[in-house]
């Protein structure tokens, strides 16, 4: 039996940070890891695929070299063996810089294994028995396998084993048109692979406004990426070397047939085999860990963070999870996680970057909304890139004059966004933002233009 002040399990992106502050404050902190350090986000999301994103970009962009009188004379080829080990030398090097990081700091103890509740101070991993009067779970999630008809008896992939391959999928059949999905399709169909994108719901990433989805299908449907929508009653067979699956599409035909297939239809929480139970730590009925505003589980002296606690699916959200703690245990703040504003990214390219609310959200939260847009086609630095796909817009209450979301979708919208963000966090009304005097020429140049043009929304 070890005696520790802290017990961290599972080194996503919030642990390991934890684990550092808490051992800085001087508490002996055991922290587990069953798998690769790093979690999600550095072995099997976040880093490989935007380390993908990039391999991609590149071959896109030398098949368009012509378009700026650029010639290098010869087809484009991926190798992808080359491009696997890209990625890889990214991965490991992050991977084991968590590793390192944990095992040279004074105050922590690694241990690797499967962590287990024996009760609500004590965790089991392997033999080991740890006590601690705090503890805090970062497990994270992993890729819903859903009950298609015929999975059993298919080969299938999901974002986890598709960081094995080093090959190139002849056609490559992805369930799933939200974020995930869209960014292999997109990574897939610029390596060479033919593509197509089953999606059960009548628009790609539903969650967004309309114009949103519809330009992002769009940007998708012109590289050549096959889109089913509507796919309601999908099932899969064996057809020769290949998989072939009905869709029901309301378009097209009701069998696509191709090469590999990708599941990406959603995440599950790791926390059907950690002895919860033993603990009396509430689930809810999809298996998420249930957590106050402070991230503090029902049983006192248990905190669960990240991904584990349905409160955010981000390594941002993560991260800011460990700051909430942190800052409450150590700082003797009271921060919340209902004082963030939701924001992420899609990393197609061009990328979609998110703000806050979306016009439909606004709307159903009683707002009089206002929104200020622009093409990107009217955007200099967008023309002048090359990369003149997609728009931008703000969303703005009427009568607080606040700014409740935006949604850049062109050439770094993932970075542009930030400006609307902070202004939100800021608490600014949109005028301020309106006045500022950004940098020529970059798209963030434009927010404050198209402050100035609001017109309610359609
Ligand atoms: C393909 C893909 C792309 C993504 N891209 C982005 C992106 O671009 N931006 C973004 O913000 N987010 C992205 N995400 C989401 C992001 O990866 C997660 O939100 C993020 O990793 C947060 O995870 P976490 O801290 O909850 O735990 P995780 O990173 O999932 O880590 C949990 C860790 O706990 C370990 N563990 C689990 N159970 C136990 C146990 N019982 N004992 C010991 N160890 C255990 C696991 O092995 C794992 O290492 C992506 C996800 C995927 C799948």
């Amino acid at each position: 039996m070890s005696d520790y002040d802290a017990i961290i399990i599972g080194t996503g992106q919030a642990g390991p940070f934890l684990a550092w502050r808490l051992a800085a404050a001087g508490m002996k902190v055991a922290i587990a890891e069953r798998k690769r350090f790093g979690g999600t986000c550095v072995n099997d999301g976040c880093t490989p695929t935007k380390t993908l994103v990039a391999s991609a970009y590149a071959a896109h962009l030398a098949r368009r070299a012509a378009d700026y009188g650029v010639m290098v004379g010869r087809d484009v080829g991926v190798d992808m063996k080359r491009v696997k080990a890209r990625k890889d030398a990214i991965v490991t090097e992050f991977s084991e810089g968590v590793r390192k990081g944990l095992e040279a700091t004074e105050n922590i103890t690694v241990h690797a294994g499967h962590a287990r509740f024996r009760s609500s101070h004590e965790v089991a991993v392997g033999d080991a028995r740890l006590t601690a009067p705090r503890i805090f779970i970062n497990v994270g999630g992993r890729a819903t396998v859903p009950a298609i008809p015929g999975l059993d008896k298919v080969p299938y992939l999901t974002n986890t084993s598709m960081m094995d391959v080093d090959f190139l999928p002849r056609h490559l059949l992805i369930a799933g048109g939200s974020y995930i999905g869209l960014e292999f399709g997109q990574m897939y169909r610029r390596f060479g692979s033919a593509v197509t994108i089953i999606e059960m719901a009548p628009r790609l990433i539903q969650n967004e406004d309309e114009d949103v989805s519809a330009a992002v299908h769009d940007i998708l449907a012109r590289e050549g990426i096959d889109i089913r929508l509507n796919a309601k009653c999908i099932s899969v067979t064996k057809r020769g070397d290949g998989i072939a699956m009905t869709l029901d599409c309301a378009k097209g035909a009701p069998e696509v047939v191709g090469s590999h297939l990708l599941l990406a239809v959603g995440r599950r929480p790791n926390t059907d085999d950690l002895g919860l139970d033993a603990a009396g730590v509430a689930r809810d009925e999809r298996g998420f860990i249930t957590v106050d505003d402070a991230l503090q589980t029902n049983v006192p002296g248990i905190w669960a963070l990240g991904d584990c606690n349905g409160r955010g699916a981000f390594t941002h959200t993560s991260y800011n999870d460990f700051e909430i703690v942190a800052a409450n245990l150590l700082d003797g703040a009271s921060r919340r996680i209902s004082d963030r504003i939701p924001a992420y990214a899609l990393y197609t390219d061009p990328p979609l970057g998110r703000a806050g609310m979306t016009v439909a959200q606004a709307r159903k939260a009683g707002k009089r909304v206002l929104v200020g847009q622009r093409p990107m086609t009217r955007v200099a630095r967008a023309v002048e890139k090359g990369e003149s796909q997609g728009f931008m817009k703000i969303v703005v209450d009427a009568d607080s004059k606040a700014i409740l979301g935006a949604a850049i979708l062109g050439p770094g919208g993932d970075e542009a966004v930030h400006g609307a963000l902070d202004a939100m966090y800021a608490k600014a009304p949109y005028t301020v933002l309106q006045q500022a005097m950004h940098i020529h020429p970059t798209v963030s140049e434009l927010v404050p233009t198209i402050l100035g043009e609001l017109k309610p929304a359609e």
